[in-house]
């Protein structure tokens, strides 16, 4: 029995480059790095200035590995090299959700993303939820919707959400709807916590948002 549960651990389903994107300071590095055994591993590309991560999840199919790429800053000066999406196989783009204009540049990261990346799997983080003064509320976070992106509230600093995004990923990647992680990683402790009764309220503002018809407006957001 042991020695099953091991060689289903042993057992790389897959590895994955997951190119993480969005406006500096939106939390980038502070969300890979919660994850323990990705932080300890990590290897800098010094060419493009890059920091992968690799980070497991234990699946009922066997493992899988996300290498996640995280830039060293150069996001706050524009654009980012082809060298960063090149061979991209999924994607998270992250905006801040107290920070308007971090939301307003989602559509210019997912431009350049689909550029290089044209048909891969993306989700879209509204990151610091934690923080309730809150400027992007859930009702007009729309721009997943038309892109057909998923959507998730997370938190980086309290591991809220942590997992959802790459268990997404890992549904779309493996073409399996029905794949769950048996096992959580280990994370960093959370540095702040989430109120449950503000994380209540979050879920049901989302679970409004999609109800509700998207905007006649013909612009990106
Ligand atoms: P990056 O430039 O996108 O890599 O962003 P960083 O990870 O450097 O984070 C920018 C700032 O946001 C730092 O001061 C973080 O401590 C803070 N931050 C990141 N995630 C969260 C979060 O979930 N909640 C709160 N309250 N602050 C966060
Ligand atoms: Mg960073």
């Amino acid at each position: 029995m042991v020695d099953q549960v091991q060689s289903s651990k042993d057992n790389v389903v897959a590895k994955f480059k997951l190119v993480l994107v969005g406006d500096g300071g939106t939390g980038k590095t502070t969300f890979v790095k919660r994850h323990l055994t990705g932080e300890f591993e990590k290897k800098y590309i010094a060419t493009l200035g890059v920091e992968v991560h690799p980070v497991t999840f234990y699946t009922n199919r066997g493992h899988i590995v996300y290498n996640v790429w995280d830039t060293a800053g150069q996001e706050k000066f524009g654009g980012l090299r082809d060298g960063y999406y090149i061979q991209g196989q999924c994607a998270i783009i992250m905006f801040d959700v107290t920070s308007r204009i971090t939301y307003k540049n989602v559509p210019n990261w997912h431009r350049d993303l689909v550029r290089v990346c044209e048909c891969i799997p993306i989700v879209l983080c509204g990151n610091k939820v934690d923080i309730k003064e809150r400027k992007v509320k859930a009702k007009s976070i729309t721009f997943h919707r038309k892109k057909n992106l998923q959507y998730y509230d997370i938190s980086a600093k309290s591991n809220y959400n942590f997992e959802k995004p790459f268990l997404w990923l890992t549904k779309k990647l493996c073409g399996d709807a029905n794949m769950e992680f048996t096992e959580m990683p280990a994370l960093q402790p959370p540095e702040v916590s989430m109120d449950p009764d503000w994380a209540l309220k979050c879920e049901n503002d989302l679970l409004a948002a999609t109800e509700t018809a998207l905007p006649e407006d013909d612009e990106d957001l």
